[in-house]
């Protein structure tokens, strides 16, 4: 066998056992991140080992380090499972050593890319011809998504930003939601806009921006404007009423960008689309690969209906680099980066294994599991589900009494699940309360599952109460 044969042998092996022990029981992390980095930390090594050793010293140091994400009963954020479908194509990904940067160079990943590029466009019902970004997530797919709004909005102001900069630069004015995802004002930190430059938009008690408030605040704002509105708030799984917001934004020329981190998945669900009524008329969205689409890590989407704004955000040329053919599609003229790994192609391997039929499923089974989870926790007195549940999230408040005590409960209940380790859920700060946040958003997770984690959360709740 060669070196390779072997590595992979038990780098499969590994995968398994793991893949296979997480789905039956999910354990909760056994050793911390303290006691693994003290553990770890060493100078640099001056000799080499052999690549089988450090494989198996690998698996040794992330024993017991691991959070069963991939797992049916983990709700802490919205974070898909890893497909076994994307595992493996990106084990062909890695193996296949491909620069994706440049689509003549590397013809196979560039084409599957453009395919999937195609696939996501469809399925989510954007307008034809929009282009889509593969990025690490939707933090940076938000930041191109943003970067192209700042391109597209100061050019008709009659200001080049990507060959000029900002300095002198006409003032764009950025309105958004007060329930934004925290990650667009480190999207707006790095392209230039800076994250307390906004004007906070009201929203009303789930979190939906409220279009009498943005068109207020629009009035008043003079210059280029773009608008910043969601699908899929991070707490309650609100989506903003975008037709109202798009007739707004239009209105007053502004670009209007979604972050639709996972709500935007709710459009290829035909009884959930119409939570997203009226976002087609947007300039930008941005989702993820790695959330509802169930691509392994690291995965998300930046999609632009205006395809020559968004190059020319983000394009570079160089004489050395290939040049570029009518019509052609060239993957690193999306996103801020050159070389990379082919994104593309656990995308496509996704798409391809679930169809839109098995994605619409997904999506649809995930949120019927989310209000079963919340039916039977409403029943239990003393705990209280503080979100409409029109999506995958729930949101969990504990006793009774002030918010302090509130909170105290709610709190206790947490560390408590995640000690007993049925199921992992995290606490958020939401309105005026603490809350246990759960999230529905695995492949592999079932109504059992949801049941035997409703049990446990109700079990422990009852426990907590006995002190
Ligand atoms: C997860 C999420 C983000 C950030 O996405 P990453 O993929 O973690 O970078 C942004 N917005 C919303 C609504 C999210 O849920």
């Amino acid at each position: 066998m060669t070196e390779l044969d072997d590595l992979l042998q038990s780098a499969k092996d590994h995968a398994l056992a793991y893949r296979e022990a997480v789905a039956v029981d999910p354990k909760p992390i056994a050793r911390d991140y303290h006691t693994i980095r003290d553990s770890l930390m060493a100078a640099v090594p001056e000799l080499g080992a052999p690549p089988a050793e450090v494989i198996e010293e690998l698996v040794a140091i992330a024993e017991g380090g691991l959070m069963p994400i991939a797992g049916p009963r983990f709700f802490g954020w919205v974070m898909g499972s890893s497909h076994p479908a994307g595992v493996a194509a990106d084990w062909l990904v890695a193996a296949w050593g491909q620069n994706a940067g440049y689509h003549t160079p590397t013809p196979a990943v560039a084409a599957i890319e453009e395919l999937a590029e195609r696939w996501l466009v469809e399925l989510l019902d954007l307008p034809v011809g929009s282009s889509v970004g593969f990025t690490t997530g939707a933090t940076v797919a938000n930041g191109v998504c943003l970067a192209a709004a700042r391109t597209g909005t100061l050019l008709q102001a009659g200001w080049d930003p990507d060959a000029d900069g900002l300095f002198g630069a006409p003032p764009v004015q950025v309105l958004i939601g007060a329930d934004a995802h925290s990650s667009l004002f480190s999207s707006l930190q790095l392209i230039g806009f800076g994250y307390n430059r906004v004007t906070k938009i009201d929203t009303d008690a789930e979190g939906r921006m409220l279009p009498a408030a943005l068109e207020r605040a629009i009035g008043k704002a003079a210059g280029p404007k773009i608008v910043i509105a969601q699908a899929g708030q991070i707490n309650t799984g609100c989506f903003d009423p975008f037709a109202e917001i798009v007739a707004i934004g239009k209105a007053h020329g502004a670009w209007v960008h979604v972050d639709g981190a996972f709500g935007l998945w709710a459009r290829a669900a035909p009884g959930l689309k119409h939570l997203t009524a009226g976002i087609e008329g947007c300039d930008s969205w941005c989702t993820d690969g790695h959330k509802w689409l169930q691509v392994p890590y690291d995965s998300g989407f930046a999609i632009v209906r205006d395809r020559a704004i968004h190059q020319r955000a983000m394009t570079q040329w160089s004489s050395y680099l290939p040049t570029i053919g009518q019509g052609d599609r060239v993957p690193s003229a999306f996103v801020p980066e050159l070389s990379r790994r082919a994104r593309g192609v656990p995308v496509w391997a996704l798409i391809k294994t679930l169809g839109r039929q098995g994605i619409a499923d997904l999506v649809a089974r995930n949120c019927a599991q989310a209000r079963r989870f919340a039916e039977r926790l409403a029943r239990e007195p003393g705990l209280r589900i503080m979100n409409d549940v029109v999506l995958n999230q729930v949101i969990v408040n504990f006793g009774s009494g002030s918010a302090a005590e509130r909170k105290a409960l709610t709190e206790a209940v947490i560390a408590r699940v995640q000690a007993d380790g049925v199921l992992f859920a995290g606490g958020a700060q939401w309105r005026d309360d603490w809350v246990m946040r759960l999230s529905v958003i695995s492949a592999v997770t079932t109504d059992a599952d949801i049941d035997v984690s409703a049990d446990a959360i109700i079990a422990v709740w009852r426990g907590v109460q006995k002190g």
